[in-house]
Parts: structure tokens; sequence; C-alpha cells
């Protein structure tokens, strides 16, 4: 048996900027915890925002805090298509030339030029964890997983950070594909 590392499936969810999340919320608005993440430093928010497409509307989108630099939408292949969009896949920060799409919060709306995408699919390590997978931040691996569905997700990311805590982020899709659900192991592959 190789290096296994625990999988957290990713809902829809978003990160904001400070000012569109003042306008989706009102002025000075600051974002409130509803649940820590295992990602050290990350949380869920109580916030949640309407997201709208051109063919339809996923009500209720969960904000991810702390508040970022730009506001990035993060959706399954299943849940853009669902709305009209067709979102590439990408690195988490890299939305440049990204769909937009309609934001409508409580206390307003912005119409967001860029930032949906569809998540690369990654692994969190530490640096010591890496260095026992025997791995280097950027490089891709296959990661496999046992069970009914037995699979090999080829083209997953490794993200290096002293911050990180091990865990292989997959979106809903990835998941239901793989019958694998948060907790399930994957075994890292060269
Ligand atoms: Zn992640």
């Amino acid at each position: 048996m190789g290096y296994t590392v625990p999988v957290g499936i990713s809902n829809k969810h978003m990160h904001l900027s400070q000012a569109d999340l003042e306008t989706l919320f009102g002025k000075g608005h600051e974002l409130t915890v509803f649940k820590e993440l295992s990602q050290p430093g990350q949380y869920a928010c109580e916030e949640k925002v309407d997201v709208i497409g051109p063919k339809g509307t996923h009500k209720g989108v969960r904000v991810l805090g702390p508040v970022r630099a730009s506001t990035q939408i993060e959706l399954s292949m299943t849940d853009a298509r669902s709305i009209g969009i067709n979102a590439p896949i990408r690195e988490s920060g890299d939305v440049a030339g990204s769909p937009g799409a309609k934001l409508v919060g409580p206390a307003g709306e912005t119409e967001l030029k860029e930032g949906v995408i569809v998540a690369l699919r990654h692994i969190h390590l530490t640096e010591d964890e890496a260095k026992d997978a025997g791995v280097k931040d950027k490089e891709f691996v296959s990661l496999k997983f046992d069970g009914p569905r037995a699979t090999v997700y080829e083209q997953v990311l490794i993200r290096v950070n002293v911050n990180y805590a091990g865990e292989c982020h997959l979106d809903t899709d990835e998941g239901n594909a793989a019958f694998v659900s948060t907790g399930a192991k994957g075994e890292i592959v060269k």
C-alpha cells in the first residue's frame, strides 16, 4: 500500500472579495463562521448567495471564508451546466477569462465579469507529508480508490504548504463517479 490521503468532497461554494461581500450583504459586513473546515484558517460561513446563470439559478450557495482578493465561484461541471455556464477547469485563484454569473445577496446584487470555475482536483499536504509521500509541490499524481466503482483519477495536483492538512479535494461529480464520500481514503500512485 502506498501513501493514502483522506478525501474531502467539495459541494458548490464561493469565495468573496470584501467589495463583493459588502455589495451583497451591506456596507462593512463581516463573514460569520458557520463551521471550521479541515484546512487550517478556512471556514464555512453562515452567508449564502444565489448564483444565476443564463439557464437557471443555484439558490443559497455557501460562502467560504476568509475573504479573498477576488471572488471565485466553484461549481461541479454538472452544477455549472445546469445553469448554462460553460466553466473551465482551473486551479483555485486562476479565474482570468472564466465566465461570470449574477450574484444575489440579501442586501444587493452584482454581475460578476469572471470567476466561475470547476476546481482542478488537488491534494493538500504539509511539507512533512509530501516528504513521506515522495511528492513535490505542483507535481501531478494519480489517486486510486477501491470499491464498487474502483477508480484511478489521474492529473491530481499536489499542493504543499506548512499550513495545510493532508487531504484530497474532489467535487461532487468526481466523488459520485468514484462512489467515494468525505473521509474515504485514496492511495497516491505515481
Ligand atoms: Zn482544496
